[in-house]
């Protein structure tokens, strides 16, 4: 089977009210027709997919998402990662944010996402789906599960099973049986996420947040779709990951000592560590080598949807205002790098 790279997309997002009424001025845009972003006067990208200002939610997940959601439920393992500086759209797109409250329109690629799981699943009566749901957060390279009502009850590791798949030993599996109450774990996650810190915001945009649904099938007769990867006895595992990464800003920022500088460093470290081993996967020279899938809890935890024959989308998340140039010019090239 062709080996599928990481492919990458490119979102702007509009300039909000504020960055409107302070005047910011447009840096980055789609040029019109073409898989290319312009930054600045003269710096040109080329991207698997770009969106620009006024893209919607629907356009992005049917273009990057609703593919990887199909081959989910062929058997192939999926991940999808928002990249970004804090307050680029990373959340907004991810759709993990406050999910009650947001318009169907406005819906991020996660809710969408569960919808059509559990479509595929009422469309096909001839196969068991058991469905599992977990929620982890990487914070300064130590992880917490979302879900777990008691905050650090129990350390979790990340461990390989004897059929290299990676498992989370620890990690609170819910099990689901609609797409409402995947919504309400998602929901509950992102409450704890924000409790575990005094400074909430703070708090997020330093962690990554891993959400996880987790689908085994078992057919029920033998007259089941051929066109999945059916291991025997005839069943299924695959997983689909959505990842909501830590800010990208850089450290050089003021304000970054001590503790907090130290925070930020081993933030960056997992981004570095995440672009290095996308970089390794797209380049065909490196392929049967060394990919360094070890050097961070982000690639670890994700070894097994990232490469291999499972799919993976980077939606790279920008600013367009001209006060975050540097930012929105840094992580075009982490993108660019990815490809
Ligand atoms: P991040 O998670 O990267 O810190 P958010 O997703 O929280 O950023 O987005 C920052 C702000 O921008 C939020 O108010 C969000 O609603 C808004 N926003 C982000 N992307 C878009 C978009 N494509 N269209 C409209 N508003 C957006
Ligand atoms: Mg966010």
């Amino acid at each position: 089977m062709e080996e599928i790279p990481v492919k990458v997309a490119v979102r702007i997002r509009p300039l909000l009210c504020k960055e409107v009424l302070h005047n910011h001025q447009v840096c980055v845009r789609v040029i019109p027709n073409t898989q290319q972003i312009i930054i600045g006067r003269d710096r040109i990208f080329t991207f698997d997919y770009v969106f620009g200002k006024s893209s919607t939610q629907d356009e992005v997940y049917n273009t990057c998402i609703k593919p990887l959601v199909l081959s989910l439920v062929e058997g192939y393992n999926a991940t999808v990662f928002a990249y970004g500086q804090t307050g680029s759209g990373k959340t907004y797109t991810i759709g993990g944010g406050h999910i009650a409250s947001v318009v169907e329109g406005q819906k991020g690629i996660i809710p969408r996402a569960i919808q059509e799981i559990f479509q595929n699943i009422s469309e096909n009566p001839n196969i068991d789906f058991n469905i599992k749901v977990s929620y982890i957060e990487v914070y300064k390279e130590e992880l917490r599960d979302l879900l777990e009502l008691e905050p650090s009850s129990k350390d979790l590791h990340i461990r390989e099973d004897e059929k290299g798949n990676t498992v989370i030993a620890g990690a609170k599996e819910c099990p689901v049986e609609s797409a409402d109450e995947v919504m309400s774990l998602l929901e509950m996650g992102n409450a704890a996420r924000h409790t575990g810190s005094t400074q909430m915001n703070e708090h997020s945009s330093r962690s990554h947040a891993i959400f996880t649904i987790s689908i085994c099938q078992v057919e029920k007769n033998m007259e089941v779709a051929e066109d999945r990867l059916w291991q025997s006895p005839r069943h299924i595992v695959s997983k689909f990951h959505f990842v909501d990464l830590a800010g990208s800003e850089r450290v050089t920022k003021t304000g970054n000592t001590g503790e907090r500088f130290k925070e930020s460093i081993q933030i960056n470290s997992g981004l570095l560590a995440l672009g290095n081993v996308i970089s390794a996967l797209g380049d065909p020279r490196r392929k049967s080598s060394h990919i360094p899938y070890r050097d961070a809890k982000i690639t670890r935890l994700l070894k097994d949807s990232l490469g291999g024959s499972a799919k993976t989308v980077m939606i790279t998340c920008v600013s367009p205002s001209s006060s975050d140039f540097d930012e929105s010019l840094n992580s075009l090239k982490y993108a660019n790098r990815a490809r």
